[in-house]
């Protein structure tokens, strides 16, 4: 694959920022201060560094509404901001109204078209579509997708998300997503009147997952749960226009019976709480079933329920993009990048390759 020359600008740096071209950065910081437009992909705390920086006067951030919804909850004045441009699912804004001239200080922004499109990963989650009129290449970002997707735009260049899905390993894979579901659900039912539930999720699958248990369990339940994550849940119903849940305070929970906690994925590590412990966790190694009881009592348990697309939806998205060059993403996983990269390359005979060695990975 060295012999064929990748073009500049785009890729992966080494400090996990994406390049979209000279002037275009996703999902991180820009150490060399040379591209001035920041697209943020979604509100997941490893795409989020250093985001702030990036709404200073000569600068500008593009985003969806949801996302800068839970972007600003860390900073509640963000919204009254004019360097940030909130896009809607499909939407296209071009780069060149984004910053005013006099900030620029005669530095010349890129002609381009940039469209976000809807990730399915969670509220607010965008694919990022750069048509560059200077360099005639057009550019896809995934960053971290869901599945189904409702737009997968084509394009030249196809940055792709590698945290955890490699073509091959699913097609052994003998459970799918709606088990995994199931499987919660089940659990739920049989322990809520006999001890109180503990869930370590994500944010995005928890708000899911809670969604799935107010559809199908016909109880009434406590959720019990953290002002941040009360917060952030509000943020999900107010813009999918679903029901409000009405939340526990945590110091009424010894009082309550019916009682589900909704915890943040990582205090998994430091606690071991009496009840039911269900983990929900993005890896999907295991072929046999979803589940995997821990201790021998059944108090707990971790489930593979994720917002990625598993191997064959990512064949899938490639093969819709039809690009003429990939870069999967090493910075959040280098092996699975090498290894998707060689996979795509082998299957699609597309030039793949991880974004180790792209052109701006030492930048
Ligand atoms: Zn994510």
């Amino acid at each position: 694959m060295s012999n064929i020359v990748f073009p500049e600008n785009i890729g992966v740096t080494n400090y996990g920022t994406v390049r979209l071209g000279k002037n275009f950065i996703a999902d991180g910081n820009d150490k060399t201060g040379k591209a001035r437009i920041r697209i943020q992909t979604h509100a997941h705390k490893d795409h989020t560094d250093k985001w702030i920086r990036n709404i200073r006067p000569g600068r500008a951030l593009v985003t969806s509404k949801p996302t800068l919804a839970i972007l600003s909850l860390e900073y509640p004045h963000v919204n009254i901001n004019t360097n940030i441009h909130t896009l809607s699912n499909s939407e296209t804004i071009l780069s060149t109204d984004l910053i005013q001239d006099r900030f620029l200080q005669e530095r010349i922004i890129e002609n381009a078209e940039i469209t976000l499109f809807d990730a399915n990963h969670m509220v607010g989650s965008s694919q990022v579509f750069i048509k560059n009129h200077d360099t005639g290449i057009s550019v896809l970002y995934s960053g971290d997708i869901g599945w189904p997707l409702e737009i997968i735009p084509k394009a030249d260049i196809l940055v792709l998300d590698a945290t955890y899905s490699r073509i091959k390993t699913s097609e052994n894979k003998e459970w799918e997503r709606k088990d995994a579901i199931s499987k919660i659900l089940t659990l739920i039912s049989s322990n809520l009147a006999v001890q109180p539930i503990y869930i370590y999720a994500r944010y995005g699958v928890m708000q899911e997952i809670v969604e799935k248990i107010i559809e199908n369990i016909d109880t009434e339940i406590n959720f019990v749960a953290s002002d941040e994550i009360i917060t952030k849940t509000e943020i999900i119903a107010n813009f999918k226009s679903s029901t409000p849940i009405n939340f526990k305070k945590e110091d009424d929970k010894y009082e309550l019976k019916n009682v589900i906690h909704l915890k943040e994925f990582h205090k998994k590590q430091n606690e071991s709480l009496t009840g039911l412990n269900l983990t929900i966790t993005n890896f999907r190694s295991q072929n046999s079933s979803p589940e995997r009881v821990v201790d021998n009592n059944y108090q707990n348990i971790v489930i593979a329920l994720t917002n990625h697309a598993s191997g064959d939806e990512i064949s899938n998205y490639v093969e819709s993009v039809n690009p003429k060059y990939v870069i999967t993403d090493s910075f959040r996983n280098s092996t699975n990048a090498e290894i998707l990269a060689d996979e795509i390359t082998k299957k699609f005979k597309i030039p793949a390759i991880p974004s180790t060695l792209s052109s701006v990975w030492k930048d």
